[in-house]
């Protein structure tokens, strides 16, 4: 026995834990400062993933391409 314990145990799935915290910042004045934009197709509350070049919803799938200067 002992060993098959484990058995029948289903994986957990992973979640993807979004720390609100870093999405926001308190300035010297204590205004709070937004660090990341939020997602036009959810709402505020869900943040856009910052990637290399753009910005991506990881709920709806909304891209935001980063402008060039
Ligand atoms: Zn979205």
């Amino acid at each position: 026995m002992a060993k098959d314990d484990k058995k029948g145990k289903a994986p957990k799935a992973k979640t993807i834990r979004v720390s609100k915290k870093d999405a926001y910042a308190v300035t010297k004045d204590g205004k709070i400062e937004r660090k990341k934009k939020h997602c036009p197709k959810c709402g505020p509350g869900v943040f856009l993933a910052n990637h290399e070049d753009r910005l991506a919803c990881g709920r709806c799938g909304y891209t935001e391409f980063a402008k060039k200067k």
